[in-house]
């Protein structure tokens, strides 16, 4: 039964990946009823709330008309940061099943354990390892995919794809800060004609992207 909805959470990572997001999913059930659900939307939305446990949160509220989260219990992928472990102690979730840990972000038991602080009015029973082999191999293949190098070669058959385009080197400098370096994504931008290709956006970028 857990690993029944643990494994919808990973359909919800499995659409942030096909986003270009940072594949992480989740789902808030209530008596054995799916009230909410959400994936990453941090770049397509260009909201940095926008995470799947936020965004399975407000759809839960929705559905039950009302901030408190009665009965409910949460399954999300990847260990909650701090900011969705705040939104799962305030909307009162009951139990918290996790799939794998976060040990550089996690604020459920790796760098804080908010939703087990006994100094807040509430308290969250927490599971780990719930299909923790799938969904952390969706996040080492998303990041390893960010990682691949593009070289010169691969470089006019992306353009032909309409993966990328070309703009002036000043602006190529401005997108790599926004939109690439926390992805930890290597690209040598080319010169053509004097301008820089860059990516058109993330997605096609993550899309354009060759498997080594
Ligand atoms: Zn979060």
């Amino acid at each position: 039964m857990v690993e029944r909805f643990m494994a919808l959470a990973l359909e919800e990572a499995q659409k942030a990946y096909r986003l270009g997001e940072v594949p992480i999913g989740a789902v808030i059930v209530q008596n054995g009823i799916v009230v909410g659900r959400g994936h990453n939307l941090r770049e397509t939305t260009k909201d940095p709330t926008a995470h799947a446990e936020m965004i399975a949160i407000r759809q839960a509220a929705q559905t039950l008309g009302g901030w408190r989260l009665v009965n409910c219990d949460m399954y999300v992928t990847i260990e909650p940061c701090p900011m969705c472990a705040g939104g799962i102690y305030q909307s009162r979730i009951v139990n918290l099943y996790i799939g794998s840990m976060d040990p550089k972000g996690g604020a459920v038991g790796s760098l804080y354990n908010i939703p087990r602080d006994e100094r807040l009015n509430h308290l969250v029973n927490v599971e780990y390892g719930i299909l923790q082999e799938p969904c952390s191999q969706i996040m080492k293949d998303f990041f390893k995919k960010l990682r691949i190098e593009i070289n010169y070669g691969e470089m006019s058959e992306l353009a032909k794809g309409h993966a990328w385009k070309a703009c002036k080197p000043e602006r190529a400098r401005g997108f790599e800060s926004r939109s690439l370096r926390h992805l930890k994504l290597s690209i040598k931008f080319v010169a053509l004609n004097g301008e820089v290709a860059v990516p058109c956006n993330l997605q096609s970028a993550v899309a354009g992207l060759k498997l080594s």
